[in-house]
């Protein structure tokens, strides 16, 4: 059996960081269900989907480290091709991905207690997200 269901979002911007996972519980406890997987996808090539446990230190030390590694004040080619200035904002999109796949059992996803399925907003702007949800089992 295959069920589908939607996570609408509402995001400020890079560096804000949603947890996402009891929407993803309440999909998969509503589809009826018990035992598979989701698919977890953002269509969408500035966000992100990751785990980590969502806390306020790691809540500010993974947008730092974004910052770092692809920083929002270089130049890229992109910004060249369409001039919306957020080619790092596809690049971090590029490198964290857009989707994830979470076994569940008995209605219950198998994640860690301290690992949250969190959406990552990476655009220059404020933006309104449709994650996918897509419950495979029996
Ligand atoms: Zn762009």
């Amino acid at each position: 059996m295959v069920k589908t269901a939607e996570i609408k979002l509402k995001t400020k911007g890079a560096g804000d960081l949603i947890d996402i996972t009891d929407s993803i519980n309440k999909a998969v406890k509503e589809s009826g269900i018990s035992s598979g997987i989701v698919t977890v996808f953002v269509a969408g090539s500035t966000a992100g989907l990751t785990t980590i446990e969502y806390e306020p230190g790691l809540l500010k030390d993974f947008p730092k480290l974004m910052e770092k590694l692809i920083p929002s004040d270089k130049t890229y080619h992109h910004d060249e091709t369409w001039h919306d200035g957020n080619g790092f904002s596809h690049l971090r999109s590029a490198v964290i991905g857009t989707d994830m796949t979470v076994p569940f059992v008995n209605g219950q996803l198998t994640l860690g207690t301290w690992q949250q399925v969190t959406f990552c907003e990476f655009d220059n702007r404020a933006r309104s997200r449709t994650v996918v949800c897509q419950i495979m089992g029996d």
